[in-house]
């Protein structure tokens, strides 16, 4: 194991180096493996950019098998010991974790702005969540009980015990640096397990933050490892025999393919993958606040959040009705560096992204959709370089357009006209995904009707972003979602842990 190495920022986590002249000003990620800061065996180096004005903030290791390989042996040695832990000691680094995060809540937001732009109040809200994850697993020695029934036959009883398993990892993608990683961490180790980060290559930063805090909270070495890379390292992971666990979250194309191959392998999986939301505004809601809060659920976070309400299904009446007052809402949105005070949408995560985006817009005019509002021309002042975009709407898409269709992942919300409810039903159940939904009603019949007929199974009445807390299951339906057992919730404890069935006849 190639020991830590010191830097200019004082944190071993990223060391300064670099064979080019570019790479040299930026310092390089390391991995954390038995409790120690390491180098990657990489040769092949991707960029760490601020979307909000270009500069380039690490490099980061497109790491091997290798250094999976690594992570693994480090996790099954700490293993065997950290299952012996009782549940009440395995939450005390967990507790420490919790103080620290609360300490630096701001300065891990600070970190997620910085390397996915999004702004400071997204970040801090994105923190907040983990947090909550790591609150939860406070309570494993109650959720990890087994069960147990006297005489199941005369004189014979029978138990389950819960049992943790063995090593597990996550994959997770760039929206939500800070928070997705923890949906997974804090109840697989609180349930005895060992775990391995494998965080998103474009957002590397603010795993390795929180990864300093969880070397200060004193978890033991290899109970907790990061792995910087990206398709190799993945790779690594779903083929190592020593993994008997994977949590992914991504795109479906992605989480399909990690489902498959990691199943191969043995493993248990949950895949959550991407969306594309809908939400249908009756013509009996409250208009005014159905647009604003889809508004916000659409353009937050640059419409790179997979429970963005990117699609507005209008019933009726209420599509000539709402269309202006979106177009008015989006107007309202003041695009800019995630830092500043009062900015409320910041920039795409990176150039390729937001050419891609761009080409979804195009795509969109050229198959006769109609622009209400055109955010490509947006350019910021202060950060020309910066990734930005500003807010865009369509109207008059159809379910059939590709807009209509795929995950655009950006700032473009798009309009569609339903006859009737039931038109309405049939067009969100004729889509391949069901991650989320949301419905704008006052009639507590057409919410009921909504909620028994379509499939997204996160959803939301009268609410724009149907984001689970930590103590209920998060994830999505059909393409969305590949597995059964959701992210955290009780279904944690499910995922990340055994049960034992004992029958037990005394002589
Ligand atoms: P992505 O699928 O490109 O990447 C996710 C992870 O998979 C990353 O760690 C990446 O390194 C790895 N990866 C990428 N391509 C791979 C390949 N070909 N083989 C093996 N591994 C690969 O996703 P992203 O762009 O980082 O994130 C955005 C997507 O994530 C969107 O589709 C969004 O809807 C989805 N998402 C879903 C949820 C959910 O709860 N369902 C939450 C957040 C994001």
């Amino acid at each position: 194991m190639t020991p830590a190495r010191g830097s200019e920022s004082g944190s071993p986590a990223l060391i300064n180096g670099g064979d080019t002249a570019t790479a040299t000003a930026a310092r390089t990620v390391q991995n954390y493996v038995g409790g120690r800061w390491v180098a990657s065996d990489a040769t092949r180096f991707g960029e760490v950019r601020n979307p909000a004005n270009d500069e380039l903030l690490a490099r980061v290791p497109l790491g091997t098998a290798a250094d999976v390989d690594r992570a693994v042996k480090a996790a099954l040695e700490a293993f065997p010991a950290w299952r012996q832990t009782p549940p009440v000691h395995r939450v005390k680094p967990l507790f420490k974790l919790k103080n620290l995060l609360e300490e630096h809540l701001d300065d891990v937001a600070r970190v997620v702005t910085r390397e996915h732009g999004k702004t400071l109040d997204e970040s801090r809200s994105s923190v907040r969540r983990a947090i909550d994850n790591v609150d939860l697993a406070f309570g494993i020695h109650d959720r990890m009980m087994g069960t147990s029934l006297e005489d199941i036959a005369a004189g014979i009883d029978c138990h389950t015990v819960r049992q943790p398993i063995g090593v597990f990892a996550a994959i997770t993608p760039f929206n939500f640096p800070a928070m997705v990683p923890m949906w997974f961490l804090p109840h697989a180790v609180a349930c005895g397990n060992t775990f391995v980060v494998k965080p998103s290559e474009r957002v590397p930063l603010s795993q390795v933050r929180i990864f300093e805090l969880m070397h200060e909270a004193g978890f033991p070495a290899g109970v907790v490892n990061l792995v910087n890379g990206a398709k190799e390292a993945v790779d690594g992971i779903l083929d190592h025999p020593g993994i008997a666990g994977v949590s992914f979250v991504g795109s479906s194309p992605v989480a399909r393919y990690i489902y498959r191959r990691a199943a191969e392998h043995g493993k248990r999986v949950q895949a959550l993958g991407g969306a594309k939301n809908f939400v249908v505004v009756m013509p009996d809601a409250d208009l005014d606040r159905a647009a604003a809060i889809s508004t916000e659920s659409c353009f937050g976070c640059a419409g790179e959040r997979c429970l963005a309400n990117s699609v507005v299904l209008a019933v009726g009446e209420a599509h000539g009705k709402i269309k202006d007052k979106l177009v008015s809402e989006a107007k309202k949105l003041k695009v800019g560096d995630g830092m500043e005070p009062g900015v409320t949408m910041g920039p795409l995560i990176t150039k390729q992204h937001k050419e891609k985006v761009l080409g979804y817009i195009e795509q969109g005019i050229r198959e006769g959709a109609k622009l209400l509002l055109d955010g490509r021309g947006y350019q910021d002042p202060q950060h020309p370089e910066g990734y930005y975009l500003g807010p865009t709407i369509f109207d008059e898409v159809k379910p059939e357009m590709v807009i209509g269709r795929e995950e655009i992942f950006g700032p473009v919300l798009c309009v569609m006209k339903a006859r009737d409810f039931d038109e309405a039903v049939q067009i969100v159940r004729q889509h391949e995904l069901g991650n989320a939904t949301s419905i704008f009603t006052s009639s507590g019949k057409w919410a009921r009707e909504y909620r028994y007929r379509v499939e997204p199974s996160m959803l939301g009445v009268n609410i724009g972003v149907a984001a689970p807390m930590a103590y209920f299951p998060f994830g999505g339906a059909k393409g969305s979602f590949f597995g059964d057992l959701k992210g955290h919730g009780r279904d944690s404890i499910d995922f990340f842990t055994d049960k034992k069935v004992v029958i037990s006849r005394w002589f």
